[in-house]
């Protein structure tokens, strides 16, 4: 089945782009263009490609669009190296018709600018932490920019977990507001997994560090039947069931919780599971003397970089017969050969899986995956990473609870 918005609490008082009328007006739309730039270059599109569809959509429907980002961390001011000039030349040359691009985002010249645009039009704003309101969520600098907009559509997911104005203060102002295809998708398999899972549903959980994770972690005991660990955290939740884990990163000041962890998840009936056995080397960089461990113990001298053969074949195992899963985190260092081979084989085993919900979140994780060649295996792949993380542990979004209508 399709994931919708009422698959988030209170998201059937969303409303998608594709319900609204937009003939004649003036759209605010606030995207996620926050590119890497080099030497005044777009260096990576992947985020201006992937707003096109929710820019046509509204063009098409008759919008006259103003569109709005971030880029970078100006602090309050503008600052040459962080402006969106760029990105409203290249916005123009996919588009193949002409952007406007506005030098600021508030004040009387941008306001009248708004007003000349005809229909299908679009005019790109001046990056929004040019200004300080933006991250403080000013209600001022929000009614200022409120006065470009007739209607609102937020599509910046990777934003909506900060109360920024653009995303919290200015749609908490306008009636007419929408969520985008992008942030649609977002929030409708994101919701669905944490809050509408089919069953048996399984977390499959790695990366660095037990502490950035823990609330990830509690959210996802208490809902899923299976947590699946790899990665560093591996070894702070090892070592607090007393095995040797040699000079494998590990967060001492987390063993405890670690432990806490645990026995919470036996109360809730969720089964932990760690790595048997492990990829190790001696010292990484480079990488010396690469072995596979006898047992789940990590002699003195050696660190855990991957998970190792046993059990990637344990976890591949243990995923079948899923219907939903969530997977944030790679299984080893995945951004060196041959500690990709965890992470890369447990892609692998999740592509493989038949009738499963298929979800993926996270910075680096998604990285992993979409150099792998399985991402089209996927049900979704969230563009968000704190974001995402954010969604799962179940947390209000500022941008996304603002785009909620007040029934009336
Ligand atoms: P995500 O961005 O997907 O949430 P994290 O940022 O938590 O993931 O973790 C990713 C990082 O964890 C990667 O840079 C990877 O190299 C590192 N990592 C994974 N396993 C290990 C390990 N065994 N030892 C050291 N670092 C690891
Ligand atoms: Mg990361």
């Amino acid at each position: 089945m399709k994931a919708t918005l009422s698959d988030y609490p209170g998201g059937q008082l969303i409303k998608s782009i594709s319900q609204g009328d937009f003939k004649n007006k003036r759209v605010f739309l606030r995207v996620d263009f926050n590119v890497p730039l080099k030497n005044g270059k777009v260096t990576d599109d992947t985020r201006i490609t992937a707003a096109l569809p929710t820019i046509n959509f509204l063009r098409e429907k008759g919008a006259r669009l103003i569109i709005a980002s971030h880029l970078g961390r100006p602090k309050g001011k503008p600052e040459a190296a962080f402006s969106l000039e760029p990105v409203a030349t290249l916005l123009g040359e996919k588009l193949k018709s002409d952007v406007v691009f506005a030098h600021e985002a508030t004040g009387y010249p941008v306001l009248k600018q708004s007003k000349e645009l005809r229909e299908g039009q679009i005019m790109l704003l001046e990056n929004l932490r040019y200004y300080a309101g933006e991250e403080s969520n000013d209600n001022e600098f929000a009614v200022k920019l409120s006065a470009l907009a007739d209607a609102y559509v937020n599509d910046a997911f990777g934003t909506c977990h900060r109360a920024h104005a653009s995303v919290s203060a200015l749609p908490g102002l306008l009636q007419d507001k929408y969520a985008g295809f992008l942030l649609e998708k977002e929030i409708s398999e994101l919701g669905r997994v944490i809050h509408n899972p089919d069953r048996p549903f399984v977390a499959v959980l790695g990366g660095s560090k037990v502490s950035d994770k823990v609330g990830v972690i509690e959210a996802l005991l208490v809902k899923s039947s299976k947590i699946i660990i790899g990665g560093a955290m591996a070894y702070t939740f090892l070592r607090a069931l007393q095995v040797d884990v040699g000079s494998s990163l590990v967060e001492l000041d987390k063993v405890t919780l670690a432990g806490k962890i645990m026995t919470r998840a036996k109360e809730a009936k969720c089964q932990i599971l760690l790595p048997v056995d492990h990829k190790m080397a001696t010292s990484f960089d480079p990488p010396h003397a690469v072995k596979d461990s006898e047992n789940a113990h990590i002699p003195k001298g050696w660190m855990g970089l991957d998970i190792g053969p046993k059990t990637i074949e344990l976890y591949t195992r243990e995923l079948a017969g899923t219907k939903c899963l969530f997977w944030n985190g790679p299984m080893g260092v995945f951004e060196q050969k041959p500690f990709d081979i965890g992470t890369m084989s447990l892609a692998q085993a999740i592509a493989d899986l038949p009738n499963c919900v298929k979800v993926c979140g996270g910075g680096d994780s998604v990285a992993a995956l979409n150099t792998s060649g399985l991402d089209q295996h996927f049900t979704h792949i969230s563009t968000g990473g704190g974001a995402s993380l954010e969604m799962i542990e179940g947390k209000a979004m500022p941008g996304i609870e603002s785009l909620k209508r007040v029934p009336r």
